[in-house]
């Protein structure tokens, strides 16, 4: 799948909006020559941009349009250095929640749903888009925003949630609570629209269990609108992406290169009608591949694999390269042990290697030594390194609404 005529036309139509902008992509441009694009060979000739340029353009270097034209901005955190402004206009935030209205359909979700939000609102994308969504559809937003685990469940029962909107973890520690209150009949809930950080099957299982309902993976990243810019059919054969909005492609992410449908490597996006702030070739950092062929559900639009993780969560000890995703699955094979987990690496001076430490949650029924025992031997197996293990009860490790961090390097503390 290369870029059609349609989206060339429509990669001109930004080339020539931010050339006119003089924001911080209309220098990179005229210096690199790039003014027109009239082949898939001149587009993928167009630089890459990044997240790190966008930290360069702070606050709203990258903004392309008149102030009078911004009606709103996002911003993403980011755990090092300086967050990212993202500029909107008003056809942006419509746009953006004519994509998330298409998920939610996609879902099969319907304007006599009632959504229950619980992903936080603010400069984070997250909750204002799943209510734009909402409403766009015309479904019922019910805007809870993150935390305050007792008036959730309270809602949830009295406004007879049906759809729930969170991430992984957040959606985990719901299942979790409504299990051990016995709360689970009185819940009306009938879908799951989960952020799409990288879970396990057995995350995915038991919250599907508990709850009830059927789970969605939504995708999306504030450089690009938000979430709400793809998301699983009913198939269950991958996100479908909207290319009337977004051209997808997927590089090596060492040399840039484009790879084939089918092959994995980083997901690149390009926007195609965003106004106030264009991005061409943005490096998300995301791991997927696009699936080759069509989808059985009938749509068209081009079809993401399950995220594996980020090119940026990536580890490497001892010269194995490891994702979070291949710790998850090793836990999801281990009875009794929780997909909650942290991992410490350091750096053992006196014997000159990294050692590994891998802290996992197990319930009471299980043998702590055995379940340790079996995480050491499917590391070994499966990822030639024995990590240490402690097995600490359920509930121990930190839950959070937002994505957890589980990796703590401290080589070089
Ligand atoms: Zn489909």
């Amino acid at each position: 799948m290369r870029i059609n005529e349609k989206q060339l036309e429509l990669v001109n139509r930004q080339l020539q909006r931010i050339l006119e902008s003089g924001n911080y992509y209309s220098e990179v441009y005229r210096k690199a020559g790039i003014d027109h694009v009239s082949s898939p060979e001149d587009f993928e000739r167009i630089p890459f941009t990044d997240k790190a340029d966008l930290r360069n353009a702070y606050p709203l270097g990258i903004q392309a349009v008149p102030d009078e034209q911004i009606v709103r901005i996002h911003s993403s955190s980011g755990t090092t250095g300086k967050p990212v402004i993202i500029p909107y206009t008003a056809k942006d935030v419509d746009d953006w929640a004519t994509m998330f209205a298409r998920c939610y359909e996609i879902a099969g979700v319907t304007a006599r749903d009632r959504i229950h939000i619980t992903p936080g609102y603010g400069l984070w994308t997250a909750g204002i888009g799943f209510q734009a969504g909402c409403e766009k559809l015309g479904a019922m937003a019910i805007p809870m925003g993150p935390g305050n685990t007792d008036k959730q469940i309270q809602m949830m029962i009295d406004l007879q949630s049906t759809v729930l909107c969170a991430t992984s973890s957040y959606a985990l520690l719901l299942a979790e609570e409504i299990n051990r209150r016995g709360l689970r009949d009185k819940i009306c809930l009938r879908k799951g629209i989960i952020g799409s950080e990288r879970w396990s099957d057995a995350k995915r299982n038991y919250i599907a269990r508990e709850l009830g309902i059927e789970l969605y993976d939504i995708y999306g990243l504030t450089e690009i609108y938000g979430p709400g810019i793809g998301i699983n059919c009913p198939e269950q054969t991958g996100m479908h992406i909207f290319d009337d909005f977004l051209y997808t492609e997927i590089i090596d992410p060492k040399t840039g290169e484009v790879l084939p449908d089918g092959e994995e490597g980083e997901i690149v996006i390009t926007t195609l009608v965003k106004e106030g702030a264009p991005l061409i070739r943005f490096r998300t950092h995301d791991l997927s591949r696009i699936l080759p062929g069509g989808c059985s559900c009938g749509r068209t639009w081009p079809r993401l694999d399950t995220i594996r993780g980020r090119s940026d969560d990536m580890f490497k000890v001892r010269g194995v390269n490891m994702f979070p995703s291949q710790v998850e699955e090793i836990l999801g094979l281990v009875d009794g042990v929780s997909s909650e987990y942290k991992i410490d690496i350091a750096h053992d001076d006196l014997k000159n290697r990294d050692i590994i430490m891998v802290t996992a949650e197990a319930d009471g029924r299980v043998d702590f030594t055995k379940a340790a025992e079996q995480i050491k031997y499917l590391f070994k197996t499966r990822m030639s390194i024995t990590p240490n293990v402690a097995i600490v009860s359920l509930n121990t490790l930190p839950r959070s609404e937002k994505k957890t961090q589980r990796v703590f390097d401290h080589r070089g503390d």
